[in-house]
């Protein structure tokens, strides 16, 4: 593999933007954790080590020394700013580093490949190390060190308390974060999601899983009890086969944090001397909740994906990418039968059937690889010469076919004649600058509504007139006899 070269000057470069990008996002969500904490509903919020791990594992160009130290400098100024006392801040500041640190140590010791972490079951071992890694080593600094420290808020009696609380906080912190920060959508999937935004009208029906969500903590409202944390479960399923992981992460973290508020609230309420035990259940309840929804969207966004790989091998040809020859009938039968019953849709089918001239000559003279790269190339320029929804596809060997709809018989012919031309009058490049001329015979045929003739007859005659151009001499387009008679040949 070839490594880009970096000057020292654009190291240093990459590492001050990493410094800056790292500190601005981890001293704003610090901020926030700092500020929400006396509020009972932000009790739990903490993103600020979640989002650092996930910032850390997804952007290659932040995890460097400038990265570390703007998150060092972020940690600090939002503690500080907020009136901790330096020695404290520090600590607090070590120990939450050390989940994102401890975490990719053992990713590189287990030599995990988080990138891949939407394929297969590698996004549970993540959250596993991190877990059992990351966030306990979080948890254990922060207890045997910031007790001891001036002006502490943690004291050694309750040590337990805090170390359950802090634990269970940051492990549910990175269930809730660190998906999104990893499916945070690149430049050209946003701009595939736009496009197909634009292109597809809008159903209800796709929003009906997230409606499905918004009513089912709705319902934890008016039933809150041990029952609420499981309400969402079937609408989490739901959205998570219906959603791109990044929403589903969204959501999750969203329901997360609304159920952490309702629940421990009741809770609390209900056993106020049974505080630990409870949070620390709430707690645990959910991020086993929120586990199974992201597992599912990964699996079956993979089987969705493999499922159109391997649809698209099916129908698809493995040299030219052509159709298939079954895929190419399947689909023009489709277009004559189907198409004409809707028949303001489709005026006219056109037909041709390509054949190679002397094909057998260029894999006798240059060999089977070059035969291949021709057939190829000649599929390419074929390509440039017809419109995206036309069906392009190989019928076995050095024979194509072509099937247009909505043209007019000489549009029809215009196309063809191109066709034609092109491939006769574009050399094809070989290795040590050998050029290699090629030609195409082909054949027309042509139908307009009513449909009379069953798709088989039409590139049946359509392949008659093919022969026909053969016969003629080769490097031309044969229009089939019913259409003109006698059949006309245009040679370029
Ligand atoms: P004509 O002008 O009459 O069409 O002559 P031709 O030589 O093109 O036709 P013929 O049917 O005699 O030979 C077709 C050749 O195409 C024979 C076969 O070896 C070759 N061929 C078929 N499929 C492939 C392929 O996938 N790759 C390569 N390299 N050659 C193929
Ligand atoms: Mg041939
Ligand atoms: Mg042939």
């Amino acid at each position: 593999m070839v490594q880009a070269i970096t000057t020292p000057h654009q190291r240093l470069k990459d590492n001050i933007s990493a410094f800056f990008i790292i500190a601005a996002i981890i001293f704003v969500t610090a901020l926030a954790g700092i500020l929400g904490r006396p509020l009972l509903f932000l009790a739990i919020f903490w993103p600020a080590n979640a989002i650092l791990l996930g910032l850390l594992l997804r952007f290659n160009s932040l995890k460097n020394i400038g990265g570390w130290l703007g998150a060092f400098a972020g940690f600090m100024i939002a503690d500080l700013l907020t009136g901790n006392s330096f020695l404290v801040t520090l600590f607090l500041t070590i120990a939450n580093m050390l989940n994102a640190l401890v975490t990719l140590i053992l990713i590189r010791l287990l030599k995990l490949h988080y990138k891949q972490y939407n394929k297969g079951l590698t996004f549970l071992y993540l959250f596993t190390i991190s877990a059992f890694g990351g966030c306990l080593a979080a948890a254990t600094f922060a207890c045997l060190t910031v007790p001891h420290m001036p002006n502490t808020f943690m004291s050694m009696d309750r040590i337990w308390v805090d170390f359950g609380m802090w634990w269970t906080g940051e492990i549910l912190n990175v269930i809730a974060f660190l998906p999104i920060i990893l499916a945070i959508p690149d430049k050209t999937t946003i701009q595939n999601y736009y496009q197909d935004f634009q292109q597809k009208t809008f159903q209800f029906k796709t929003l009906l899983p997230f409606l499905g969500v918004i009513l089912s903590v709705i319902l934890t409202h008016f039933f809150i009890g041990p029952g609420a944390i499981m309400f969402p479960i079937a609408a989490l399923v739901w959205a998570a086969l219906s959603y791109n992981l990044f929403f589903v992460a969204i959501i999750n973290c969203v329901i997360c944090m609304l159920l952490y508020n309702a629940l421990t609230s009741y809770y609390i309420e209900q056993s106020p001397n049974a505080y630990l035990a409870t949070t620390l259940s709430v707690r645990i309840g959910l991020f086993m909740l929120a586990l199974a929804p992201l597992t599912l969207a990964i699996i079956s966004l993979n089987r969705q994906k493999l499922y159109h790989q391997i649809l698209y091998l099916a129908n698809h040809d493995g040299l030219t990418t052509t159709l298939n020859r079954r895929h190419f009938y399947e689909e023009s039968e489709k277009t004559i039968t189907e198409d004409a019953d809707k028949k303001h849709l489709i005026q006219s089918v056109t037909i041709l059937v390509l054949d190679l001239d002397h094909f057998k000559k260029i894999n006798d003279q240059y060999g089977h690889v070059i035969g291949d790269y021709v057939l190829q190339e000649f599929s390419n320029q074929v390509r440039t010469q017809i419109r995206s929804d036309d069906l392009f596809g190989r019928l076995g060997g050095e024979e194509f076919a072509i099937l247009f709809k909505n043209l007019s018989l000489e549009q029809s012919v215009q196309i063809a004649q191109r066709i034609c031309n092109t491939v006769f009058t574009t050399p094809i490049h070989l290795e040590d600058h050998q050029t290699l001329n090629i030609s195409v015979s082909i054949g027309l045929s042509y139908q307009t509504l009513p449909y009379c003739v069953p798709f088989q007859q039409l590139i049946k005659r359509a392949d008659d007139a093919l022969y026909l151009a053969k016969e003629k001499g080769r490097n031309q387009l044969c229009l089939e006899q019913d259409v003109h008679s006698p059949p006309k040949m245009f040679a370029p």
